[in-house]
């Protein structure tokens, strides 16, 4: 059966069309309109009659976006703001006349990563993007957990711990979820620069930083310390809750090998003594995990 993925961005919309062995056939990107719902949905409808017309046949459609979708299929999302408080997945499903599945973008990561992915072969794994925000999911034998709020995945909105606050004497900033000490503040993409700045009294963007870092500049080592601290103390707290066997990393900061290589050890350092940590490893779908994780989905529709 083919199949069609969707990962519907801020800025572009990814179609994507698969084979039932998840063998992509053919994909493309249009534009996202994200003040005007009829607008935002017309050009869905215009994607699906398109692939339709190249497979000449009605397949499911899985989608991934930004934002919290809840079990009745209710969003909540700051990147596509007319999709907030619609229900994509009841419209979509009687404009486009077939199972429709809508989910967090990195849920869809990391059900692409368990599916013959990075995780391929263990029964627990937790997909984390860390990009330019924190967020994931846990799939249990190959599926996403099922909750009703599905908030289940946001570990970049645990706090800080007292702990590591102190240690570092740190700032506490207000998140865009609106609480305040958020993890995300540090360990997403411009977390790097604020622990930067913090650490060493001047400004300068993750990019400096692991330049700095490559030629073994001990500012710049400090601040991978402090970032690992943080980070391994998040995972080690997912742990705790949901133990992994595998944590899949996606998103711009997995490509730093420094941290995948580093972030067992840091976790270990905040798990109970004895204990190791899951494994750790970076994405085998890296950017088209997105679109791979909602055909997925929409295969899954069947099941
Ligand atoms: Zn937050």
């Amino acid at each position: 059966m083919t199949v069609y993925g969707l990962d519907i961005g801020g800025t572009k919309i990814e179609t994507a069309i698969f084979d039932d062995n998840l063998n992509l056939l053919k994909s493309w990107r249009v534009k996202t309109p994200v003040n005007d719902y009829y607008s935002f949905l017309n050009i869905i409808e215009q994607q699906i009659a398109t692939a339709d017309k190249i497979t000449n046949a009605q397949c499911n459609v899985g989608i991934g976006m930004p934002g919290l979708i809840n079990a009745q299929g209710k969003v909540l999302s700051a990147n596509i703001p007319c999709a907030t408080n619609m229900h994509i997945t009841d419209d979509l499903t009687k404009l486009l006349k077939r199972p429709i599945a809508l989910k967090n973008d990195t849920r869809c990561f990391a059900l692409s990563e368990a599916t013959k992915g990075a995780g391929n072969g263990y029964s627990r794994v937790f997909g984390a993007i860390i990009g330019t925000g924190a967020a994931g999911g846990l799939c249990i034998n190959g599926k996403l957990e099922e909750t009703q709020l599905a908030i289940a995945g946001e570990y970049g909105h645990l706090p800080l711990s007292a702990t590591l606050q102190q240690k570092y004497q740190l700032p506490i900033f207000t998140c865009g979820c609106g609480l305040s000490g958020c993890v995300e503040s540090y360990i997403a993409g411009p977390g790097i620069a604020r622990l930067y700045q913090h650490l060493t009294g001047t400004a300068q963007d993750a990019k400096y930083w692991h330049k700095q870092l490559k030629q073994g500049n001990m500012q710049a080592i400090a601040v991978l310390e402090c970032y690992l601290d943080i980070l391994g103390e998040t995972f080690a707290a997912l742990t705790k809750l949901q133990e992994p066997e595998i944590i899949v990393l996606g998103g711009g900061l997995s490509l730093i090998t420094e941290i995948v290589a580093q972030l067992p050890q840091a976790i270990e350092a905040h798990l109970f003594a004895g204990f190791s940590s899951p494994q750790v490893v970076a994405a085998k779908f890296g950017d088209s995990s997105g679109v791979r994780g909602a055909a997925i989905l929409g295969l899954q529709c069947n099941e």
